[in-house]
């Protein structure tokens, strides 16, 4: 079985410990890869070939820094068929949503970051008696990626683009159950001559390899996307050490829709509840829509989601594939069974799913799931779930649309349907979240800042937020006489 390697120093080596776990393919059930089950030791190495790294590449130009990232770019166009095969059987995802979607932001990620750090600016302040304020901003240092499952290349480069754009050194932690991309993609910063110890990356566990890594000393700049109670933990861990934080959590957005929505909005709510079997940050997983239209759009939309092509992800005809894990699998079983006992009403799905593929019977596969009936307060209208299990309810008018969104914990994004600019931009203003969408869903512009508000996270990245948080200003005051 083909075994996956950490990447330290410009080398892919095994774990200190010798220690691997299985890598499953969700989609059979069964593993086809191992992992290192790596542990402090691993980190420490990886620290360390980061620090070394650091003065020399912290000390080159931006363009050198833009040259490399544009060379990773190619290594990665180069194998982006690879990629999107293995991040179709790694997480169980259709082969077009790896092919068309993941692996084309992948890139982006890459050819962003290198323009940016060429068109950047820092600011200068003239002050009273001949003073100069100069803001200078310098990287960080050797910082910590901590990266989750469901995006797995998408996500990790999210960070590492920017990260070493702005002359940091890094050491990656990416989501064990997706490690193969990452695998590769060390791969590929060794083809495309990155310096050694720029990039590392340690797979393990989250509260072995993970866990080292945030905590480790050297590590003072810390960004981590994944669960909210993880990013819990991991706020509470790193705060003694006055570490610089970023966390992008979970969601459970709304998807409000007007009785003057656009034809449009059916399609696309359909698709924001399940795309990547619901397994996106963004997924809009609780609709709300105006009571006038409530009981002909809850019908069209379960006569839409029938539709979904549930499958084989290596089928190109597939839309909705497995969920990644036998626990997200049965994450999504507990939530159905809860939303029954609460008193909610499916109207579709609700059970595992048995692919027609015969390769794909033991896969951990859900059906696309339809729940009405539930008070805003249950805990499946509350809790992000991240399976294909979305709830609709009805609202009044504006203001109850309004209150419902609002009733939930996180703040990560919502999407408003409507033909009226006035209502939508009411709504957009009073929804509390990071990410507004009117009449459109998971447009995703590398320029913009990104992140969540109450239990959805803490910061923003994308675009220049990334380049700040990745860098220390330091005001330079100079007096000339
Ligand atoms: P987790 O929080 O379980 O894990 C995320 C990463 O953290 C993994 O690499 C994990 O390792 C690691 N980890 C786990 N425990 C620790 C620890 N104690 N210290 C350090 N690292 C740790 O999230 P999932 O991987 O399950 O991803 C799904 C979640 O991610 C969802 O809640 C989703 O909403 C959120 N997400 C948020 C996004 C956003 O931008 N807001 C985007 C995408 C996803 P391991 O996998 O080995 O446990």
């Amino acid at each position: 079985m083909q075994r996956i390697g950490n990447y330290i120093g410009g080398e892919i080596v095994p774990p200190v410990n010798g220690q691997w776990m299985d890598n499953v393919d969700p989609a059979v059930g069964r593993p086809y890869a191992l992992t290192p089950a790596s542990d402090s030791a691993d980190v420490d190495r990886a620290v360390a070939a980061a620090e070394a790294a650091y003065p020399a590449w912290s000390a080159t130009s931006v363009e050198e820094r833009a040259a490399v990232l544009m060379r990773l770019r190619e290594a990665i166009d180069r194998r982006k068929d690879q990629l999107a095969m293995a991040e179709c059987i790694d997480g169980g995802k259709p082969i077009t949503r790896a092919r068309d979607h993941e692996i084309p932001r992948v890139l982006s990620n890459f050819r962003y970051f290198a323009a940016a750090i060429q068109h950047n600016h820092s600011e200068l302040y003239p002050g009273a008696n001949n003073t100069l304020n100069m803001i200078l901003r310098r990287p960080r240092g050797v910082v910590g990626l901590i990266s989750p499952w469901n995006l797995p290349l998408y996500l990790l480069t999210w960070k590492v683009a920017p990260a070493i754009a702005t002359g940091n050194t890094c050491v990656a932690k990416p989501s064990e159950v997706t490690p193969m991309t990452a695998h590769l993609f060390a791969e590929i910063c060794r083809e495309a001559e990155l310096p050694a110890g720029v990039v590392n990356i340690v797979h393990g566990r989250g509260a072995e390899a993970g866990a080292a890594l945030i905590n480790h000393e050297s590590i003072r700049t810390v960004s981590f996307t994944g669960g909210t109670a993880t990013g819990r933990a991991i706020a509470s861990a790193v705060a003694p050490g006055f570490k610089k934080l970023s966390l992008e959590l979970g969601g459970k957005n709304p998807t409000i829709i007007f009785d003057d929505a656009p034809g449009a909005a059916l399609q696309a709510s359909v698709m924001a509840a399940f795309a990547n079997t619901g397994q996106i940050c963004l997924c809009g997983s609780r609709i709300l829509v105006q009571q006038t239209i409530y009981e002909s759009f809850v019908k069209s939309f379960v006569q839409e989601a029938e539709k979904l092509r549930v499958g084989d992800p290596l089928d190109g005809a597939t839309q909705i594939g497995s969920l990644v894990s036998h626990d997200q699998l049965q994450k999504s079983i507990r939530y159905a069974a809860l939303a029954r006992e609460e008193g909610g009403r499916i109207l579709l799905g609700g059970e595992r799913f048995r692919p027609a593929a015969e390769r794909c019977r033991d896969g951990f596969f859900f059906s696309p799931t339809v729940v009405v009936g539930l008070d805003s307060k249950a805990r499946t209208c509350q809790e992000e779930i991240f399976g294909p299990i979305v709830t609709i309810a009805p609202f009044r008018d504006l203001d109850h649309a309004i209150a419902l969104a609002n009733d939930t914990g996180y703040g990560l994004s919502a999407s408003v349907w409507t033909q009226n600019i006035d209502k939508a931009h009411r709504v957009a203003g009073a929804v509390d979240c990071g990410t507004v969408w009117i009449n459109c869903w998971l447009v995703r512009d590398l320029r913009v800042p990104f992140g969540g508000t109450k239990q959805s996270g803490l910061g923003r990245e994308g675009g220049d937020e990334a380049l700040r948080f990745f860098t220390e200003p330091k005001n330079v005051c100079l007096r000339v006489n």
